[in-house]
């Protein structure tokens, strides 16, 4: 806007211009991280509380610069998106995800699935379900191991592209699930046209639980209707036992949070999930 230009504010100006700077070296940066293997994956899992057993594990991309200084996703992904080489990225964090899942699946655990985060760039690629296909048989997962995790903010951007690029995926029995659920502006007529299996409740829901009993009703109602609609219903950010026993109360199984565990690299994960095997 003509902020940008104010006279007004010569400091302000300065400011914006390195910000500027600093995000194009970022995005330079990020074009040769990935041929210099700077990008990594660490994985948290998601518990089944009634069987105490993991039920999946997410994949989260990590970006550690040669200075080693740690960039976190929420920076970098947006402008991967904004320079469309998230649809890179993209694709090396599937195909690692489902060759970490191999070896996890080889090594005792030939049940769980992992969940990789979409970007609307990759949602609305017509070859993605053929590429994802491939993808699975050659690593011998079911495509019910895979579950992409995609946001409303992400359908709502091209809905109906992203809604054909879900459907296919469905009928290929890929597993989709719904991220930050109830973050934005949740269209909750909208979710039962949706062509998921999966809802992730956001964090939001969880972090003010056990204060306050109209928090412990919104939480319980929108696991009912998860519910209603046939939908798994996974519970995010859960960090305290007093939150845990409220998400349990409420008919709370699938869990994910920093209190059970943090994001793991591949070997700490392997160690927890299979602690007689890493012995
Ligand atoms: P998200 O998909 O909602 O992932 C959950 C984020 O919450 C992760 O942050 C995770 O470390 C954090 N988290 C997990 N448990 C707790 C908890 O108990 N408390 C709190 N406060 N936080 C918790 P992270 O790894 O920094 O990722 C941030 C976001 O970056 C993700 O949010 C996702 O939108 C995006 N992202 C991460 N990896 C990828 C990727 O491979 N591709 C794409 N497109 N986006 C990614
Ligand atoms: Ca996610
Ligand atoms: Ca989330
Ligand atoms: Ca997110």
């Amino acid at each position: 806007g003509c902020d940008f230009f104010s006279e007004a504010n010569p400091h302000a100006l300065a400011e914006q211009q390195t910000h500027l700077m600093q995000r194009l070296q970022m995005a330079q940066d990020l074009h040769q991280a990935l041929r210099r293997q700077e990008l990594f994956l660490v994985y948290q899992p998601i518990f089944d509380q009634g069987s105490g057993q993991a039920h999946a594990i997410e994949a989260l991309i990590r970006w550690r610069r040669p200075d080693g200084q740690l960039v976190p996703p929420d920076v970098f992904i947006a402008l991967a998106e904004e320079t469309h080489l998230i649809v890179q990225i993209g694709q090396w964090v599937v195909a690692q995800a489902c060759r970490d899942l191999a070896s996890l699946c080889a090594a005792g655990l030939p049940q769980l699935k992992v969940h990789v985060n979409m970007a609307a760039p990759e949602f609305t690629r017509e070859a993605l379900p053929d590429e994802l296909t491939a993808l699975v048989q050659t690593h011998g997962l079911r495509p019910d191991q895979l579950s992409l995790e995609l946001t409303e903010s992400l359908l709502m951007k091209q809905p109906e592209q992203v809604m054909a690029v879900m459907a296919r995926l469905r009928q290929r029995g890929f597993d989709i699930s719904l991220d930050d659920f109830g973050k934005g502006h949740s269209a909750l007529s909208l979710l039962k046209d949706l062509p998921i299996s999966t809802l992730k409740i956001d964090r939001a829901f969880v972090r003010e639980l056990g204060q306050r009993d109209s928090e412990r009703a919104i939480l319980a109602t929108i696991m009912d209707l998860g519910r209603h609609l046939g939908l798994q219903v996974i519970t995010e950010g859960v960090e305290t036992t007093t939150q845990l026993d409220v998400v349990q109360a409420c008919g709370g199984r699938l869990i994910q949070g920093y209190l059970l565990s943090r994001p793991l690299p591949l070997d700490a994960l392997r160690a927890r999930l299979l602690p007689t095997a890493a012995a």
